[in-house]
């Protein structure tokens, strides 16, 4: 079987997590110092905070940016579900707008008409590791107080031209398990602002400046030691990670350019594609069907995912909300109808990638066939 994730932790990995547990210091200790600066370095940015995970982090961006009851916030609905949880958890509201068809990231065409007067922040999400048009958002937001917070949680290392994406606004990143670094769970904000990472670094724990000094109502968002350590560990591969992510991508794109139907992830070259995931799109208009292409190269060994099946707020338990307000939608309805991610990882084979893209190939023909049966 080849799979979409797979996780591999190595000796350096090993011997940190050890350092951390000979040292007795379970949390807040050197190890989470260390990954914070060299994170920093990784988003561009002045300052990490890291944290328990990409949604508690996520939390904290909106909570330092003092966002609560009576804010809105934009973005996207074609997304994990934490991206809304999160502003929902901190208490604002959360306006949906649709993407751009192309690439999946949030349209600054959609955002423009939906600010108002309640408008405070906006969160793109660079989905699948392709940053959104981060250029576009900042025209429409410019001469207003509205402030970026990057979902990056999928696209570390990405970047548009040289600028790496953390270093908008706020930006948070995952690392959870599967994400393209891991810590297990967890998660970090970075920012070049000295007061809003003040106030994160507070918010983190309890509120609390010196010891049972509590200046705001804080939360316990904090990340442990041994996560810290593997996190370092992985760190150090990131570069190298993310060019064989890369050059997979190019190999699945070169043997996939033909394909009638199958539209291919975008490459832009002023925009670096980190390929947390290789997103296709089965055009239902041409007889294809995702679900059963899936089904196919699942039964010949090849593991595949749908990120994501429905959008964000596509359930009962937010319908009633009156903090979620969804704009029409159609290019996101329809990219939920109609992705599927194909395995791109590191540690793919070029064996392996060829066989995902002849299984790939070969059952869009079944697919096909039985259609015109
Ligand atoms: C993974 C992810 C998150 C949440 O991160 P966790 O570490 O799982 O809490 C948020 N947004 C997106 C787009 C993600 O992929």
């Amino acid at each position: 079987m080849i799979r979409l994730t797979e996780i591999r932790l190595d000796e350096g990995a090993e011997q940190l997590a050890l350092q951390v547990l000979r040292s007795g210091r379970l949390t807040q200790g050197p190890m989470v110092e260390r990954f914070e600066r060299e994170f920093a370095q990784v988003a561009g940015a002045s300052h990490a905070i890291a944290m328990s995970s990409g949604t508690t982090a996520l939390v904290a961006a909106i909570q330092a940016l003092g966002l609560g009851p009576g804010d809105e916030v934009i973005t996207t609905p074609f997304t994990f579900v934490a991206t809304l949880n999160a502003v929902l958890e901190a208490g604002a509201a959360v306006r949906l707008v649709d993407i751009d068809a192309s690439d999946y990231t949030i349209d600054p065409e959609a955002v423009a008409p939906a600010v108002g007067d309640r408008t405070r922040a906006v969160i793109p999400v660079h989905l699948y590791g392709f940053p959104a048009d981060m250029e576009g958002l900042e025209k429409v937001i410019a001469g207003t107080e509205i402030s970026l917070i990057e979902d990056a949680a999928q696209a570390h290392g990405a970047r548009i031209s040289d600028r790496p994406v953390g270093s908008w606004g706020m930006a948070m990143f995952s690392f959870y398990a599967t994400k393209n670094v891991t810590t297990g769970e967890g998660g970090i904000v970075t920012t070049s602002s000295d007061v809003l990472a003040d106030k994160l670094r507070l918010l983190r724990n309890q509120g609390m400046r010196r010891r049972y000094e509590y200046e705001v109502p804080g939360h316990n968002y904090r990340m442990t030691e041994i996560q810290a350590a593997i996190g370092i560990a992985q760190l150090a591969h990131l570069s190298e990670w993310t060019d064989r992510r890369r050059r997979n991508a190019a190999r699945l794109v070169e043997a996939l350019e033909e394909v009638e139907g199958v539209r291919l992830p975008s490459l832009r070259p002023e925009r670096r594609h980190v390929f947390h995931q290789f997103t296709v799109q089965l055009d239902r208009d041409t007889g294809l069907d995702r679900d059963t292409v899936a089904a196919a190269m699942e039964a010949r060994g090849i593991e595949t995912g749908v990120y994501y099946p429905r959008l964000s707020h596509d359930y009962p338990c937010y319908r009633a909300l009156d903090a979620v307000r969804a704009d029409p939608t159609p290019r996101a309805a329809r990219a939920a109808q109609e992705v599927l991610s194909l395995p791109v990882h590191q540690w793919l084979t070029e064996a392996d990638v060829m066989a995902v893209a002849d299984t790939f190939v070969d059952s869009v023909r079944q697919t096909r066939r039985s259609l015109s049966v």
